[in-house]
């Protein structure tokens, strides 16, 4: 299946639509996700018009993996998880609902499991604030 240029990532990269963004630089677009499996659940995206791991380039995959650590990071101080989980999806077949490539950042605690994956809607005031406590932790 070619890269859909209406997939909803797409029109979050070339803002079409609205995200809370925790971070951007030339090559990486970072977003809190609107279904979040805990509390500053983050996404991050290659700008490249990437489906899945298989369809980026070498630079754009050193690129994202430079980033997921910096936002990883910053999510880490912000949060103070006992571990972040980060996952990549490829295929429907492996659970991926968004067709544009991205990493998740998923802060985990040893005393609960994560939400389910893409199930529950957060309110806009309460992702601002997470998105707003990721931002200043950015370094
Ligand atoms: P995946 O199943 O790995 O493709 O994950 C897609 C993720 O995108 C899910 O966790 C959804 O909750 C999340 N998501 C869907 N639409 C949006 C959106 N408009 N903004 C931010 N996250 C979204």
């Amino acid at each position: 299946m070619p890269y859909d240029n209406d997939n909803i990532f797409a029109k979050i990269l070339r803002g079409e639509l609205p995200a809370f963004t925790v971070y951007e630089n030339d090559h990486c677009l970072a977003f809190l996700d609107v279904m979040p499996q805990s509390d500053g659940h983050t996404l991050v995206l290659p700008k490249q018009s990437a489906q899945n791991l298989f369809d980026l380039d070498d630079e754009s995959a050193k690129h994202l993996i430079i980033t997921v650590r910096k936002v990883a990071g910053a999510v880490r101080d912000a949060f103070s998880p006992d571990g972040i989980r980060l996952m990549q999806l490829n295929g429907e077949a492996a659970g991926q609902t968004v067709m544009h490539l991205h990493m998740h950042i998923v802060p985990c605690y040893a005393n609960s499991t994560p939400r389910s994956h893409a199930q529950q809607m957060a309110e806009s005031d309460i992702l601002e604030k997470h998105a707003a406590k990721i931002r200043a932790a950015i370094h």
